[in-house]
């Protein structure tokens, strides 16, 4: 992909996965042929992966502020997530009456876990948000009592972007004692991991999202916290997670996770001018159309936006054909076409829903390719009013009944 092309490969969905950066590829490549060992080998090879290993470890527990036995390496956000979930469900010292409380705007890798959980006898709470996307504090307080199993809420959603206060609900579970997990998965390249800042138990983070390898993530267990396991067999993982330690993709995860939070700053100071400038530009000039989900807390690089009386998959394909990567709702529902629940649960209607376009923006993103979108969005969005049903072209108004 050229990025610096104008009217081609235009790349808008960082937030479905991230291009591997080119020095956490040089730093991973090593481990792929020469230093190939198994970590939990005896042996000279099994020795010089498990010390690169150890030393990966050491390095996100710093930049989670954590302990390095609190890093657990799983093979990707979904893993985590339901090892959080299922873990805390099935702890062998967890009460009978089992409660999770979560949202509804989570990803499906802790919505369809709930949902399973229920058949299981489970009482899953699942809180609204407001319209911009936000969950209250108070609503968590309305349901939690001490006997509740787990809170899990996710720290950025995939979809709109909005920014959860999970230090403040943190702060609440841990007075309640009540075990706290969130999906920081978005969260990583903008949002401090601290997660004693954060007041959090459990935290899932998926190296793809941060310009890492796929295929591999953390789950960050507190010291203390009782969970089962999910993947039995062997004894990597301190016994916690079964399967053959994944060395490369370890020291890829580790090279980018210290890469995005050397440039943080430079992300977020780069990326919130040029995201307000697409959505600013978009909502003057283009007719019928609103943004999903609140600015104030929003991820730097994520903008959803609805164009009323045409279905986002035709906007997506139509910029596709001129080069342009977008979303018509998370990668995991996009090959669906249910509305998004995410932006259901905003109260905005279906068919706002039908019509929503996510563009996530990224370290390369410049201004002008998101110029080039623009002016590909606008010639669009008219032809494909034009052959509505539901709009007038002569009288310029649009009607869904
Ligand atoms: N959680 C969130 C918020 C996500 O956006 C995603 C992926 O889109 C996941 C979990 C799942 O991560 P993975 O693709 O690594 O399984």
């Amino acid at each position: 992909m050229n990025n610096k092309s104008k009217n081609k490969g235009v790349y808008l969905d960082n937030a479905a996965t991230t291009a591997v950066d080119p020095r956490v590829l040089k730093a991973m490549l090593p481990y792929f042929t020469k230093q190939f060992g198994n970590a939990s080998s005896l042996h000279y090879y099994g020795r010089d992966a498990l010390n690169a290993v150890d030393l990966a470890r050491e390095k996100i527990a710093s930049f989670l502020n954590a302990k390095t036995l609190e890093i657990y390496f799983t093979s990707c956000g979904s893993e985590s997530d339901n090892w959080a979930l299922r873990g805390r469900v099935y702890a062998p010292s967890k009460n009978k009456n089992k409660h999770i409380i979560t949202t509804s705007i989570e990803h499906p890798a802790v919505l369809d876990t709930c949902r399973v959980l229920e058949k299981e006898g489970v009482k899953v709470d699942y809180l609204g948000v407001d319209h911009d996307g936000y969950v209250s504090l108070d609503d968590v307080k309305r349901v939690a009592t001490p006997e509740t199993t787990l809170i899990s809420i996710m720290m950025a959603n995939n979809e709109i972007g909005s920014i959860q206060p999970i230090a403040e609900i943190g702060e609440f579970s841990k007075e309640l004692g009540v075990c706290f997990h969130t999906d920081a998965v978005q969260a990583a390249e903008s949002e401090d991991l601290n997660v004693n800042n954060l007041n959090v138990d459990l935290l899932s983070l998926s190296a793809h999202k941060f310009h890492g390898p796929k295929g591999i993530g953390i789950l960050y267990i507190r010291s203390g916290v009782e969970l089962s396991r999910l993947i039995t067999g062997g004894h990597q993982e301190r016994n916690q997670r079964a399967g053959t330690t994944n060395t490369p993709l370890i020291i890829g995860m580790a090279s980018a996770l210290e890469i995005a939070v050397n440039e943080r700053a430079e992300y977020i100071s780069r990326l919130i001018p040029l995201r307000n400038y697409f959505i600013d530009r978009v909502l003057k000039e283009i007719p019928f159309c609103n943004l999903n989900g609140g600015l104030d807390r929003r991820l730097p690089n994520n903008i959803n936006l609805s164009f009323d009386f045409i279905e986002s998959e035709s906007i997506l394909i139509s910029l596709d054909r001129a080069g342009i990567a977008v979303s018509s709702g998370s990668a995991c529902s996009a090959a669906s076409l249910e509305p998004s629940h995410v932006i259901i649960a905003l109260g905005v209607g279906a068919e706002k829903a039908h019509s929503s376009l996510r563009v996530s923006l990224g370290r390369t993103t410049t201004i002008e390719e998101l110029d080039y979108t623009i002016y590909v969005l606008k010639r669009e969005i008219e032809r494909l009013r034009g052959i509505s049903p539901l709009f007038n072209v002569e009288k310029g108004v649009g009607s869904y009944v």
